[in-house]
């Protein structure tokens, strides 16, 4: 079916993104898999194209393109060139929001720029080692000690952690009259902060994922984002466009899958004949083809939502937790079909079987979503 989501300027920035991506990530895969980092030469590159931060004001370096087709498109040609980094959705789709959409004029000035020019890495901390699902149980702190704050505490599990120059921290916030979760922008320059392990994940190899800590940092209050106690409310804001954006590389992940698939299996001969063709895989790939097929509409219903601004958190995390099982279903159906070979790093379904497994954990995991949609059947 035609997709009738996106406009003639979608479709320019997906070619300008395409071409990019092919000439620029694609060779680089091996070694940034190899580093567990992708290289900063690549990343101001993308800035320079527009193709990082884009949701941003012109003035501060952006194209004022607050509209998530193009975040969208952007993480469909992630998927489709095979280009291995999680650092545009990381950046465009979940951090950069919380600058344009929360942070003050003066706020959004001083940090944004550097973010559009790919010379600022950013991340978000909110996942501690004692929690990551029950966000309200945080126990990093922010102590108000009369004109800063004293942020402490330790964090997990944090994307693009061992390049990042600027990381907002979610932390319980401590100073009277005020009872909730604040939004702290640290430097990582700050005295106090310091990076742990790059951690070793079984996918996502060229993405990096580090500890962060936090001993003592002073925090100006003019580095905290809105309201100090209203850090989950804009969590709980921001959180349908990060699960959206993770249903929008599922379904493009699983086309992709469907496709290297359908070649090699027309390919692959056993008993005299394509392995395609033997009907217990044919029907299997029939039936995943068309979940996917109806995946892409219902996830490009949602990106319409979204952009008009009505894509709700229940909406979001319906179409988180379904489309990624739906992918990880394909990756493993995919991944049987080439047989032996789809074991070997050599072949493309082996990495991306690897790498779609997270999608299923991260973001609020699966079965939390499912909590946020039986909550609102009332029950
Ligand atoms: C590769 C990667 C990148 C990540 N990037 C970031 C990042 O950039 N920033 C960040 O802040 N975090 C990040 N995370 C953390 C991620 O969001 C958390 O791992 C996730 O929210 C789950 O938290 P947890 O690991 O503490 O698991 P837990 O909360 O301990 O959950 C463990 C298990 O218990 C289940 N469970 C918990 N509560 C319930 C319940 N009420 N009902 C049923 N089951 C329940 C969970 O579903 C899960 O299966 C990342 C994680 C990974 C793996």
């Amino acid at each position: 079916m035609r997709r009738t989501i996106f406009e003639d300027e979608h479709e320019a920035f997906r070619e300008t993104a395409r071409g990019f991506l092919e000439r620029e990530a694609v060779p680089r895969g091996d070694a940034w898999e190899a580093d567990g980092v992708i290289d900063r030469p690549f990343w101001r590159a993308s800035a320079e194209l527009g193709l990082v931060g884009f949701a941003a004001d012109e003035e501060h370096g952006g194209a004022g393109l607050r509209d998530f087709r193009f975040n969208a498109v952007l993480d469909e040609e992630v998927v489709a060139t095979g280009a291995r980094t999680d650092a545009f959705s990381l950046t465009n789709d979940i951090v950069v929001p919380y600058f344009t959409d929360l942070a003050s004029e003066e706020q959004q000035a001083r940090w944004l720029p550097s973010v559009t020019t790919g010379d600022a890495v950013i991340a978000i901390a909110m996942s501690e080692p004692g929690t990551g699902s029950d966000l309200r149980a945080i126990a990093s702190t922010a102590t108000w000690r009369g004109d800063h704050y004293e942020l402490s505490g330790s964090k997990t599990f944090i994307t693009s952690g061992i390049q990042a120059d600027l990381v907002v921290v979610a932390a319980k916030t401590v100073r009277e009259g005020v009872d909730g979760i604040g939004l702290f922008v640290v430097p990582a320059t700050a005295d106090g902060f310091t990076r742990g392990r790059k951690l070793e994940k079984i996918g996502r190899k060229a993405q990096d994922t580090a500890e962060l800590f936090f001993d003592g940092v002073r925090v100006p209050e003019a580095d905290v984002i809105g309201d100090p106690g209203k850090g989950l409310r804009y969590m709980m804001r921001n959180l349908p466009q990060e699960r959206l954006s993770m249903a929008v590389t599922a379904v493009a992940h699983a086309e992709k899958a469907l496709a290297i698939t359908l070649d090699y299996v027309k390919e692959r001969n056993a008993f005299g004949r394509p392995i395609g063709t033997f009907q217990a895989n044919r029907h299997a790939l029939a039936e995943l083809s068309t979940e996917v097929a109806i995946a892409r509409s219902h996830v490009d219903r949602c990106i319409d939502a979204q952009v008009v601004g009505e894509l709700t958190p229940v909406e979001a995390a319906g179409a988180k937790f379904w489309t990624t099982e739906l992918e990880f279903r394909v990756m493993d159906r995919c991944l049987q079909l080439h047989g032996g070979y789809g074991y070997m790093e050599e072949y493309e379904i082996a990495r991306m079987w690897r790498d779609s497994r997270v999608q299923r954990i991260y973001g609020g995991t699966n079965e939390i979503m499912r909590e946020i949609v039986g909550r609102d059947l009332g029950l």
